[in-house]
């Protein structure tokens, strides 16, 4: 049987013809009878019974025939991988709403799913290719497109999809051959939110800020210990995301879908790991907390649902793909079914940031930072036998689980609290010579405009105390930590300095990148090293005489510097730290050494002044 779609937006007029192919008028298209799929509209991983994955190149072809075919669809790419590769992006849309003017003016949800940020995981590419071709050639899921414009980016992460082979997910159950962890510039994606170095990164910014999606899923598989599930799921659901988003996915989205996805037989449980690997029975602690390096953090301070999918790696290749398949299909469907619930959740999180700078409640304060409570919930654990016995390697002991499973009554740890917040500016100030910092900003679709000429302006800023730096890098940073110390002063900012004011969509993304002590600020990332440097030294036999000139002069500071000489063995011992002492407190020393130079701009009137001289 082949059904016959006629006409283009909105999908009007359904045509069902008892045999034969027919390309109607306009935008007709022909849905095949799943019965009689040729292998063309089947993926590798269909044809060699999950097996295998299509490399890219064969995962880009189906993209490419899948839009050839249906009117419904539209390939373009995001950019481009360090390697040269198209970054692929299949478009679905009824109502061909093919970019993201059209489909804002189209009011339909916009839903993103990413595969293959870690290419070696790739059961989400698998699941998207098989849903899209059920959407747009088959029909059999055609309904999914009615309130919903769906972005599949199939493969994150292509140079490292192609460093294909049979050794790159050692904890993983097949497919026979898969991708490697991280780009060919050796970054990890999933670390990679915020400071953008990636261009695959840079790519994915410029989808994110163009399509504001309504959801966004991230696909994975897993890494660690053995159980029953099928498919973990996780998002930012504490007080670090909008509370009407929030509200959304833990009293719509997952009490509709997870026991759909039950009756599906797939096994779906919270994102986490027992406490106590060697006795589930003392609670099951879900890993909620992301900062916005990662894809549910990120999504959070956005004011999206950021959805988390790991399907289990031990279970078989194919019981990934239909795991992953089911839950993108099952929240499709909740989307149709009520799409003005989360329409309405993710408005109403924009407007209050807008209107709040990104606060949260009644608090006046912006979420930095989640810590885990001791509250709990009773839960059935389902986990599989397992014994700990001898290794002979290593002399210690080794966890064996068997194929049994084992149900523990155990308790789900799963609430967080607000451990850091801060009250928020009305405004942040950063120079134009921090180029790094204002491109990013620009990436995040964070809003600001330039000074139209040089003011004095008095700002509240940091100084900071105890900057160390670790001995190796992380994901290419040497990443500082440090205490910030407030402080308030007078500071000449240039004409083209960036202002970013906080009544905006952005607010908490601004709030996130900007204040040092975020756990993701671009400061922490290291895009401010060159601050914590001395860049000017004093010669010894030019600062005596200066000091001795300081002691006679400043009774308080001869004694200030006699009693660190009776308190400090290290300082009494150290000609250069003696000499130092007197240089800090001369006027020749650095005034911004160890001081941030982005300004908190805190006067309203100040700010509403600046942006209408712009
Ligand atoms: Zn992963």
């Amino acid at each position: 049987m082949i059904q016959l779609l006629l006409g283009s937006a909105p999908l009007a007029l359904l045509v069902l013809l008892l045999c034969g192919c027919v390309s109607g008028g306009g935008h007709g298209t022909a849905y095949v009878d799943p019965a009689s799929l040729s292998d063309d509209w089947r993926t590798k991983a269909e044809r060699t019974d999950y097996a295998e994955t299509d490399r890219y190149d064969e995962c880009v072809d189906f993209c490419h025939r899948l839009a050839a075919a249906s009117p419904f669809a539209h390939y373009t790419s995001f950019g481009r991988t360090g390697e040269g590769r198209e970054l692929p992006l299949l478009i679905l849309s009824s109502s061909q709403a093919f970019t993201p003017d059209t489909a804002h003016d189209d009011g339909k949800l916009v839903v993103l799913v990413e595969n293959c940020i870690h290419s070696g995981e790739c059961c989400g590419k698998d699941a998207c290719l098989e849903l899209a071709r059920d959407i747009l050639i088959t029909g059999t899921r055609r309904e999914l497109l009615e309130h919903v414009n769906l972005l599949i980016m199939p493969i994150f992460s292509p140079d490292s999809h192609e460093r294909f082979g049979p050794y790159n997910r050692i904890n993983q159950n097949g497919p026979q051959e898969m991708g490697w962890r991280v780009t060919a510039a050796n970054l990890n994606l999933n670390r990679d939110f915020i400071k953008a170095d990636a261009v695959e990164m840079q790519g994915w910014l410029k989808v994110w800020t163009a399509w504001q999606p309504d959801l966004f899923f991230d696909i994975h598989a897993t890494d660690g210990g053995d159980h029953q599930y099928t498919l973990f799921y996780s998002a930012t659901t504490g007080a670090l995301v909008a509370e009407p988003v929030g509200a959304w996915m833990s009293e719509t989205l997952f009490p509709n879908i997870i026991p759909k996805l039950e009756a599906d037989g797939h096994m779906p449980f919270p994102y986490g790991s027992p406490r106590n690997r060697r006795d589930p029975a003392q609670g099951i602690r879900t890993w909620s907390i992301h900062t916005p390096r990662y894809s549910t953090g990120y999504g959070a301070i956005c004011n999206r649902p950021s959805i988390l999918v790991e399907a289990h790696a031990l279970k078989p290749y194919r019981q990934r793909v239909r795991a992953s398949y089911a839950i993108v299909q099952r929240t499709l469907e909740e989307l149709n079914r009520r799409p003005d619930a989360l329409r309405e959740a993710v408005r109403l999180a924009d407007e209050q940031s807008t209107e709040r700078r990104g606060t949260y409640g009644d608090s006046g304060q912006v979420v930095l930072e989640l810590a885990r409570t001791d509250e709990s919930e009773p839960v059935t654990y389902r986990a599989v036998e397992f014994v700990y016995r001898q290794s002979e390697i290593t002399g210690g002991e080794i966890v064996e689980y068997s194929d049994q499973p084992l149900n523990v009554e155990s308790k789900l740890y799963d609430q967080t609290r607000i451990s850091k917040s801060i009250a928020p500016p009305a405004g942040y100030l950063v120079p134009p010579q921090w180029t790094e910092i204002t491109e990013r900003l620009e990436w995040h679709g964070v809003e600001f405009f330039r000074l139209a000429r040089t003011e004095e302006l008095e700002v509240d800023s940091y100084r900071f105390e105890q900057v160390k730096f670790p001995e190796r890098p992380y994901e290419g940073r040497f990443a500082p930590s440090f205490t910030a110390i407030p402080i308030h002063e007078a500071r000449t900012f240039v004409a083209g300095t960036a202002v970013v004011p906080l009544d905006q969509q952005r607010a908490k993304l601004a709030v996130h990148l900007l204040e040092p002590e975020a756990p993701d600020s671009l400061v922490k990332w290291g895009f401010l090293n060159v601050i914590f440097e001395r860049k000017e030294y004093a010669a010894d036999y030019i600062l005596e005489p200066i000091a001795q000139r300081m002691l006679a002069e400043d009774p308080d500071l001869k004694r200030e510097f006699e009693e660190r000489l009776r308190a400090d063995e290290e300082f009494a011992d150290s000609a250069r730290a003696r000499l130092n002492f007197f240089y800090r407190r001369s006027p020749y020393w650095d005034q911004k050494y160890n001081v941030y130079p982005i300004g908190r701009l805190m006067d309203e009137g100040v700010l509403s002044r600046l942006r209408a001289e712009q």
